[in-house]
């Protein structure tokens, strides 16, 4: 939204202000290549464990264990733990609250084959 709302691809241009990401969580599977790819420069979450998807039952897909460091790595600068309390308490609000959790296999994260 923010790439569409300034008519560029690019939010890390060199005359651009250094943009940040806040959300709730550590970025699934697929944001996490977003965030890699969007030019921000630094990504702001409540958490990075495993809480989110024990609270809500969504699958946020397979996460490379160094996530934050390759994020590190190309100049995001990651800043985590901010207000998790109570991003968590929205988590088993929204679990609470029967919504239709997002997952593609209905709920089944998959087991390993091979
Ligand atoms: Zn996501």
């Amino acid at each position: 939204m923010a790439q569409k709302l300034l008519g560029t691809w690019d939010l890390g241009a060199r005359d651009r202000p250094a943009y940040q990401l806040v959300v709730n969580w550590r970025p699934c599977a697929m944001c996490y290549g977003a965030v890699l790819w969007s030019g921000v420069r630094s990504l702001v979450i409540a958490g990075h464990g495993p809480e989110l998807e024990a609270l809500t039952g969504f699958d946020e897909g397979p996460i490379h264990p160094q996530w934050d460091h390759e994020l590190r790595r190309r100049g995001i600068e990651v800043v985590s733990n901010v207000q998790t309390a109570q991003a968590l308490e929205v988590f088993r609000e929204f679990a609470d609250s029967g919504a239709v959790v997002y997952n593609g296999r209905g709920g089944n994260p998959g087991t390993p084959t091979g």
